[in-house]
């Protein structure tokens, strides 16, 4: 075996000196390739682009035959280039013309050529190209010459993405990096978004690719690897997380990552090899990346997305990012695209700027998707690859109708979609248009419609969709996107905000829902559950824990001081809890008379209605309320033993079934017999076909997203809601379970003429 002339640290100075020159793109590869052949002993050295065709196109060549170059072409996944390609990973080979994907390319020559090395060119994950060096004799190549060339690698993947090689491209053929590509998710949130891509976690884009003292290099490594692991130690000291379940189990896999000693070490190699600190740092991102894209068990896709994270703050570490610099460059059309983010993280974006946001993870009733929902931004999740495959500025288009993601559309993609949105507009013109007019059925029977909202910039959306008022406030988001307790007083004013801005229209607050999956980060106490959705929240924890609860009350108190107060309680099991809610409030009505304040003019208490057992117990429960209201999220995934963040069962069971259904008409109708209002404020109210069967058994209040407004009104407006009444009685009575129910209210709309 012999060794290599000169190191690699020679080969980046001279690559440096390279890019730096003025030359036509074609003679830069030429002598990039020649360069890289002569540095590592090779008698071959070529590159192959990765194109829009998903064809791997010879771009260079040292060695082989040079008429070959932008001839020779290889499918994807097709001999040794193309299965380095689709798989991402490099292939070290004495012989290989003895390997079986070996394909026989004779316009280039290269029989005469035993050994082989070829790498990905890998950015961000996604593989761009593949770069070979071949000798004639069956030769080895040491694992320091891999990660030579996969460095060498990591340069030519930057010439490409700032479009040098674009000119080389024939026209009509395509670069992979540019190609248009469709994306299929879930959709989370209703809307169409057409904008530019930022990504969350931005690509700090290394300008500075190649160090000039490496010690130094490693010592600047050395020093942010020490801060990051510093910082992750003072995060798990510190008192808050010390006792909790899965927010210090990330931590603790972030401290094992930081310390783990192949990943530390391949810093250093590619530190050593020439990169600068934060280059290095990208490159064992960008194969992780790769090698992430490639995974299908889903512990160990968590497990390298944890290196991930980790990369990416100790690139903040050494590239002192601050989170303004996002904010000013940030388009006016911003579609944000990210693996997961908090729902904090999501509202320090300029809500103006929004146009839509896609998810690699995410679950309807996540917390981002809750606030991105609440915040009004069309919202695609489940997008597998969606980083990888952009770059910041990229146009995009998010439709969250129905969970596409077109990634640099192509021109009749665009067009189909300026139409898709012009008629959007329209019918969102339509729906203002019914604001104004009664909220009534066709044969003039009054319906209230009332939103869901939690945060101060829902409030908008009052006026904006014509709300007979807020049916549920979720106070549990201002907890959830704060970084301690909300005090008091923020409670309080965020409280008199919300009333304030209702000018008089009913709003109910909801105690605080937390546990679950509604996790607060400060929160001491919390344990890892088994089963968080069956565990100690919402209620049950707000009695173990009254002084939450008396807080909570003693601000709604105030805030309502002059006005009406409706309050209501989460997950109510047991009527007991009710009594004992009631015992803390009117602790603290009592405690503040007696200090001369001004208390609301009217209490009502409520119970929300999602555990089933309280259906065994409704006619107490009529009598120990002022009003209830169906959570019918909870309700359905208790009903049907169905875990409502669970997207492989999402569709199994459809909750306008004959059972769900018969159950959600025996409450209404133990609310009219007891003469106790009776409101629904799950998701279900929100579809203008759920909204109608809720309708059909006896609803006649129910509380959705402000966007489901118009279109729940639009449907209402047309509604003979006296022959739907008998036609839903025909479809429950006893028939068997197997009705479906869906399509007799659609068959019942498409007589009507009913917009669904
Ligand atoms: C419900 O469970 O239906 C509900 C409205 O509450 P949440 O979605 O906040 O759990
Ligand atoms: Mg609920």
């Amino acid at each position: 075996m012999r060794e290599t002339a000169a190191g690699p640290r020679v080969l980046l100075r001279r690559l440096r000196e390279m890019m730096a020159e003025a030359m036509e793109p074609q003679e830069r590869l030429d002598r990039i390739v020649r360069e890289i052949a002569q540095n590592m002993v090779a008698e071959v050295c070529s590159l192959y682009i990765l194109r829009a065709d998903s064809i791997l196109e010879l771009y260079a060549t040292e060695g082989l035959n040079p008429n070959a170059v932008h001839l020779a072409q290889l499918r994807l996944g097709q001999g040794l280039v193309g299965s380095i390609a689709a798989s991402a990973r490099p292939l070290n080979l004495s012989d290989a013309q003895k390997h079986p994907a070996f394909a026989y390319l004779p316009e280039t020559g290269e029989e005469a050529y035993h050994s082989f090395l070829g790498v990905p060119v890998l950015r961000a994950g996604r593989t761009l190209g593949v770069l070979v060096v071949q000798n004639r004799t069956q030769r080895h190549y040491r694992e320091d010459e891999e990660e030579a060339l996969e460095t060498v690698a990591m340069v030519i993947a930057e010439m490409i993405a700032t479009g040098d090689l674009a000119r080389l491209t024939r026209p009509g053929i395509e670069l992979d990096l540019s190609r248009s590509v469709s994306l299929k998710g879930l959709p989370f949130n209703d809307g169409v978004g057409l904008g530019h891509v930022v990504l969350h976690e931005p690509r700090i884009v290394v300008t500075n690719l190649f160090n000039e003292d490496s010690d130094r290099e490693m010592e600047r490594l050395e020093a942010a690897l020490s801060s990051l692991r510093l910082s992750i130690d003072d995060m798990l000291s510190r008192r808050d997380v010390a006792f909790e379940g899965e927010h210090r189990a990330v931590l603790e896999a972030y401290r094992m990552f930081a310390n783990d000693r192949g990943w530390v070490r391949r810093l250093e190699e590619a530190v050593r090899n020439g990169l600068t600190a934060e280059a290095a740092v990208e490159k064992v991102q960008s194969d992780m990346r790769a090698r992430m894209l490639h995974m299908t068990d889903p512990y160990l896709r968590e497990r390298m997305s944890d290196f991930d994270d980790l990369a990416n703050r100790l690139l903040r570490q050494l590239m002192g990012r601050g989170p303004d610099a996002l904010a000013e460059a940030m388009p006016k059309d911003a579609i944000l695209v990210a693996r997961s983010m908090g729902a904090a993280e999501l509202l320090d974006y300029p809500r103006e700027r929004l146009r839509g946001l896609v998810l690699e993870d995410g679950a309807p009733t996540s917390h981002i998707v809750i606030v991105a929902r609440a915040i009004g931004v069309p919202t695609v999740g489940q997008v597998k690859g969606a980083v990888s495959m952009s770059e910041n500025g990229d146009a995009v288009i998010v439709d969250g109708e129905d969970g596409q993601v077109h990634l640099r559309p192509q021109a009749d993609i665009e067009t189909a979609y300026a139409e898709k949105v012009r008629f959007r507009a329209r019918r969102q013109k339509l729906y203002r248009e019914l604001r104004d007019k009664p909220s009534q059925t066709k044969d003039g029977v009054p319906v209230e419609l009332l939103m869901n909202a939690g945060l101060a910039v829902d409030l908008p959306q009052l006026a904006q969709s014509g709300a007979a008022g807020i049916g549920l406030f979720r106070t549990e988001l201002q907890f959830m996107v704060a970084s301690t307790f909300p005090r008091v007083e923020a409670q309080e004013g965020l409280y008199r905000e919300v009333l304030d801005a209702a000018a008089g229209k009913p709003v109910t607050f909801r105690t605080i829902d937390i546990g679950g999956d509604k996790v607060l980060p400060y929160f001491k106490g919390a344990q890892h559950e088994e089963n968080p959705a069956l565990g100690w929240r919402a209620i049950r924890l707000t009695l173990d824990r009254p002084a939450l609860l008396r807080t909570q009350i003693r601000a709604l108190l105030k805030a309502a001081g002059g006005r009406e107060l409706k309050v209501m309680l989460p997950m109510v099991t047991e009527v007991d809890e009710i009594r004992q809610a009631r015992a803390i409030i009117d602790r603290e009505v009592r405690h503040l008379s007696r200090f001369a304040h001004h208390l609301p003019t009217s209490l009502k208490l409520g119970a929300m209605i999602e555990v089933p057992a309280l259906v065994w117990q409704l006619e107490e429960l009529m009598q120990a309320v002022d009003f209830v209201s169906v959570g019918s999220n909870d309700l359905f995934q208790f009903v049907t033993a169905t875990d409502r963040g669970n997207t492989r069962i999402a569709e199994r069971f459809d909750p306008l079934g004959v059972p769900f259904l018969r159950l959600l008409r025996q409450i209404a109708q133990a609310g009219q017999a007891a003469h106790t209002p009776v409101t629904l404020c799950g998701e279900l109210a929100g579809r203008p076909i759920s909204a109608m069967a809720l309708l059909g058994i006896g609803y006649r209040s129910i509380s959705m997203a402000p966007a489901s407004i118009g279109p729940v009104k639009a449907m209402l407006c047309e509604l003979p809601l006296e022959a739907l009444m008998e036609r839903m009685e025909d479809a429950l009575a006893n028939h068997g379970a197997k009705t479906d129910i869906r399509a007799e209210l659609t068959a019942f709309a498409r007589e009507h003429d009913i917009p669904l």
